[in-house]
């Protein structure tokens, strides 16, 4: 464990390092205050656990891998981040290798492992990651956020397959052009009516499946068509990058 988590940067130096601008903190932190405000009643009532809000990026990672990822935990206000025991805190299962403070008081953001997460997570494109841990006068916290968490060997594609056999362009152009999540999926969408091209099965990178059938508002995705770009475009909710300069301000500390 390294000193690091009781080190203070100043507002520029954080924002630089985590690559985020004055707005989206801003944004951050009264989003932490609607959030709270509802839990807040609840927690005065137990008087045992704060209510925290936190972020988790990159917000997908391939099980089995050892990822580093950054926790960012913003406390209600009245809260100190600067209380927080950094050995006490476990986000399924992982530790804090170690933290950087914001200077308005109620953030820190703490660097973890993935390779140190519990072995019995399930995978998923929505995966609960509860961040819990403990102030130096004994109270504790509690936030969660969602991660994909994908198992590469099940980044399995089906699509309908035209070779060694007379097909009409639209079969062939289906083909090479529409994967989908699932077999059934692929059945259900043909080329056209009395259509029986195969169905083959194919394995695409975990990063490329992620983009393909990432969930958007309304519900799951089950089909990508190459034409719609290939690999496919990131959705913007999704986020593969470990901000890189916080990675390094944590490591030369
Ligand atoms: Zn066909």
């Amino acid at each position: 464990m390294s000193d690091l988590s009781s080190k203070k940067t100043t507002k520029r130096e954080f924002l630089k390092i985590f690559g985020l601008s004055s707005a989206s903190l801003l944004a951050s932190g009264s989003l932490a205050d609607e959030l709270l405000a509802e839990e807040r009643s609840v927690s005065s009532i137990f008087g045992v656990t704060i209510p925290v809000v936190s972020m988790i990026r990159p917000n997908a990672f391939r099980s089995g891998r050892n990822h580093r990822f950054a926790c960012t935990i913003v406390f209600p206000r009245g809260f100190e981040a600067a209380e927080v025991d950094v050995s006490s805190v476990r986000c399924e299962g992982a530790r804090a290798l170690g933290g950087t403070f914001h200077p308005n008081g109620r953030t820190i953001v703490l660097l973890c492992d993935s390779g140190d997460l519990r072995d019995d997570l399930p995978c998923g494109f929505s995966v609960p990651f509860t961040v819990t841990g403990q102030l130096s006068d004994g109270s504790t916290f509690r936030g969660s956020d969602t991660v994909a968490f994908i198992n590469a060997d099940q980044s399995i594609i089906y699509h309908t397959s035209t070779r060694r056999r007379k097909s009409c362009s639209a079969c062939r152009g289906h083909a090479v052009n529409r994967i989908y999540s699932s077999r059934q999926a692929a059945d259900v969408d043909r080329a056209h009516l009395g259509c029986n091209c195969r169905i083959v099965e194919e394995k695409i990178g975990w990063q490329d499946y992620l983009k393909a059938f990432w969930p958007r508002s309304r519900g799951d995705i089950v089909v990508h068509d190459r034409r719609w770009g290939w690999p496919p475009p990131s959705p913007v909710e999704l986020n593969l990058e470990f901000p890189a300069t916080l990675g390094e301000y944590l490591r030369r500390g």
